[in-house]
């Protein structure tokens, strides 16, 4: 029996040298001290021993079943303290971390004003809060004009209001710059509208060229190479009588549908034309309210809107995704590589 009893512990030694996981303890622990372990089946015999024998035998049982509780305890100690460190899998894959990207409006704007600067316009910017003067009337837009009205305007209580027209910088780089003025001017407009195809919030790029010997060809020399850079070489556009109070004479322009080419479609209504942009030469009024001599020199303006360009771009017909911060919608436009 004895030597049953140093056989136990031998083994019970090497069991316990391969226990790796914390629940492995318990199972060894059922092993040998449980109501069937190894060393309960051992101390079965003690009645078989003689009187002699017996209490040196349950000394030597007794010393042993203490250290083999001594022995797990002490294991399951050291897996409190090694937890931390056990916890971590050095063979899983890392965590990919999610890049952010430019917003596919900041990617159209980037794309048109870069057209814009290659034909030698600088870009201007201007403030967001305007006042009354520089948002209508110096665009020709007198209080009670009827014209107001196509603009829904947000008013502030002390008169100023949030520009509905990036064409504000206009008049302030005409207040403020000599001649000749070659400019775009970049940035968001607001408008109490909200639908499909309006937001109250929206970007606009407005462009003025005026000098001496300005004309509507040159007008149409610089619209066609923007559509043509932008949409593609083979871009029919159309040139529509319109009407602005800070040009004379206006035009909208429509550029062949991207979508059907001409055929008619439902993005393009039928019709085989897309509207694109507005634009037209200054209006001799506007030049008497910044000092310039409308005998002089000539000019044109344009605008258009920046989220319509990427709706026909990319064939987007809801202009309020834009805005939803859906990343299921953003993450399709992805500038992967970009910084
Ligand atoms: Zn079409």
């Amino acid at each position: 029996m004895e030597k049953q009893l140093e056989d136990l512990k031998t083994a019970f030694c090497e069991d316990l040298d391969h226990i790796r996981k914390p629940e492995e303890i318990e199972l060894l622990r059922i092993q040998y001290l449980g109501r069937k372990g190894r060393l309960t089946s051992i101390l079965r015999q003690m009645g078989t021993l003689s009187a002699e024998e017996r209490p040196r035998m349950g000394a030597l049982s007794n010393t042993l079943k203490t250290f083999l509780e001594g022995s797990l305890e002490e294991k399951t100690r050291s897996f409190s303290t090694e937890a931390p460190v056990s916890g971590i899998d050095v063979t899983l894959p890392g965590r990919v971390l999610r890049r952010g990207s430019i917003h596919v409006i900041n990617q159209v704007m980037a794309e048109v004003e870069g057209i814009f600067h290659n034909l030698g316009f600088a870009t201007a910017t201007g403030p967001e809060v305007e006042d009354d003067y520089h948002n209508f009337e110096a665009l020709n837009l007198p209080e009670n004009h009827p014209a107001r009205d196509m603009q829904a305007t947000f008013y502030f209580p002390e008169g100023t209001l949030l520009r509905t027209h990036t064409s504000p910088v206009q008049i302030r780089v005409m207040e403020s710059t000599e001649l000749p003025v070659r400019i775009i001017s970049p940035g968001k407009v607001y408008r109490c509208d909200f639908d499909i195809s309006h937001s109250p919030m929206f970007h606009q790029v407005e462009g003025l060229w005026v000098e001496e010997g300005i004309s509507f060809a040159h007008l149409k020399g610089v619209l066609y190479e923007f559509i043509h850079t932008l949409f593609g070489p083979d871009i029919p556009l159309r040139f529509r009588a319109s009407f602005f109070p800070f040009t004379e004479p206006s035009a909208e322009v429509d550029m062949g549908c991207i979508i059907c080419k001409g055929k008619g479609c439902r993005v393009c209504g039928n019709s085989g034309w897309l509207e694109i942009l507005g634009c037209g030469m200054v209006d001799p009024e506007v030049y008497r309210f910044v000092g310039i001599d409308p005998e002089k020199v000539t000019g044109f303006a344009f605008g258009l809107g920046i989220e319509r360009v990427a709706m026909l771009k990319y064939g987007i017909d809801d202009i309020r995704l834009f805005f939803e911060n859906d990343l299921r919608f953003l993450s399709q436009f992805s500038t992967k590589g970009m910084p």
